[in-house]
């Protein structure tokens, strides 16, 4: 039996977040989007609401939450603002390599403090070099007795500038290349780590990017994930689990601009009748609705594969993230064609919507390395 409706738990999530939203995202998605700063009052009453770290353990705060019950609470947090909800749901993937190779010390240790001190947490693959070719990376954590040290330059990373420590992807041997890839939690007091001024963006403003330098920043070795070599792995199975947050996150979006393109177009008159008497614009909300539909629907079933674990899990997340984000973009951009020049005024946050979309479509992989990940998948 296929089936596609909600169960009771799963629908107090969405409730749960929705709730959410409405309060304490909505009202303040605009100032965020003009400041351009991390949005630490939406975070604390995240963490105060039981909302951050839904899919960490219960036991180390978080709400043993599923793919699918991730997928969920993300729509919701899309549908207020992508960028909020990436600052929130970026913890989350700082916190998936733990989730999936730290020991129980470690466990112990930075799911303890991240849930004590209500504070995030930043992941650091991306390099100046080493964008899409995570391959290339070139910082490198060198032993030399029990510590590391770690020297390099990582790009674009979020939540940075405000978080206790940083998910970091080096070589321990670079004559290996990535075969040496290993993850170490660093935190972000450690001597020697540079964070540099936030990158300046188009949109999810709310959200903040830093670059990092590391000089000689020493790390214990208890900090090292796993074994020395386990981080191509440690990092690309990350992505499975969390590529489907970014396709929820992308839905919701999309359904935002989509509900309100549709509310302002049954309301506007044009030529004596609301512009919806025109099939040139019916026909277009018609196509949105269609398309947020199938959206969720590919998302959901990634989310599903995951949980139920289909070898196919990781191609499906490829494919909703793909499939979702481009779908948000073509959505929000007819959102604002829907609505003329209301669309493109910020009244509405339409315009934001379509400026926010963008960026799901080139972080966590571009849609180009999502069809990498897909044909390499059906073609082998
Ligand atoms: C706002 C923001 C937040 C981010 N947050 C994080 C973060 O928290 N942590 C982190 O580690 N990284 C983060 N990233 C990095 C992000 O994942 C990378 O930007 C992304 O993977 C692309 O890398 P690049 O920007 O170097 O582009 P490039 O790799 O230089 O790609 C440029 C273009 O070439 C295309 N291309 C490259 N290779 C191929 C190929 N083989 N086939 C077809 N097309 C190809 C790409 O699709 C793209 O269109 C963030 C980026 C941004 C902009």
């Amino acid at each position: 039996m296929i089936g596609f409706s909600l169960d009771e738990r799963q629908q107090a999530i969405k409730q749960k977040y929705h709730d959410f939203v409405q309060q304490y995202v909505i009202p303040n998605r605009l100032k965020y989007d003009q400041l351009a700063e991390f949005p630490w009052e939406v975070v604390k009453a995240a963490y105060a609401e039981g909302i951050m770290n839904g899919p960490m353990p219960k036991k180390f705060g978080g709400n043993d939450y599923s793919i699918f019950d991730g997928a969920i609470a993300s729509e919701e947090l899309g549908a207020g603002c992508i960028g909020i909800g990436i600052s929130i749901d970026a913890n989350t993937l700082a916190l998936t390599p733990l989730y999936l190779a730290a020991n129980e010390d470690q466990q112990k240790r930075f799911f303890g403090q991240i849930n004590e001190q209500k504070a995030v947490a930043a992941y650091a693959l991306t390099e100046p070099n080493a964008g899409s070719d995570v391959a290339g990376i070139k910082s490198t954590a060198i032993k030399h007795g029990d510590k590391y040290l770690l020297n390099g330059h990582k790009r674009y990373i979020t939540n940075a500038e405000v978080s206790s420590f940083i998910t970091v992807f080096a070589l321990t041997n670079p004559e290996k290349g990535a075969r040496s890839l290993t993850a170490f939690v660093v935190p972000t007091d450690s001597p020697g780590l540079e964070i540099k001024p936030r990158l300046q963006k188009m949109g999810q403003k709310a959200s903040v990017q830093n670059e990092l330098i590391f000089h000689d920043v020493e790390i214990p070795e208890a900090n090292r994930l796993g074994d020395e070599g386990s981080g191509f792995p440690i990092a690309m199975r990350t992505f499975d689990r969390t590529r489907t947050g970014v396709a929820a996150l992308s839905v919701g979006n999309a359904r935002a601009a989509y509900e309100t393109a549709l509310h302002w177009a049954k309301h506007r008159i044009q030529f004596g009748a609301p512009i919806t008497a025109n099939q040139g614009v019916s026909f277009m909300l018609a196509d949105m609705a269609t398309e947020v539909e199938a959206g969720r629907l590919m998302t959901w079933y990634a989310a599903w594969a995951y949980d139920n674990g289909l070898k196919s899990a990781s191609k499906l997340s490829a494919m909703s993230k793909m499939y979702a984000s481009d779908m948000g973009m073509k959505v929000t951009t007819d959102a604002v064609q829907v609505m003329g020049g209301e669309g493109y005024s910020t009244e509405f946050a339409v315009e934001k919507m379509m400026r926010d979309a963008k960026l799901c479509q080139i972080y966590e992989g571009t849609n180009q390395i999502q069809r990498v990940v897909i044909s390499k998948s059906i073609l082998k």
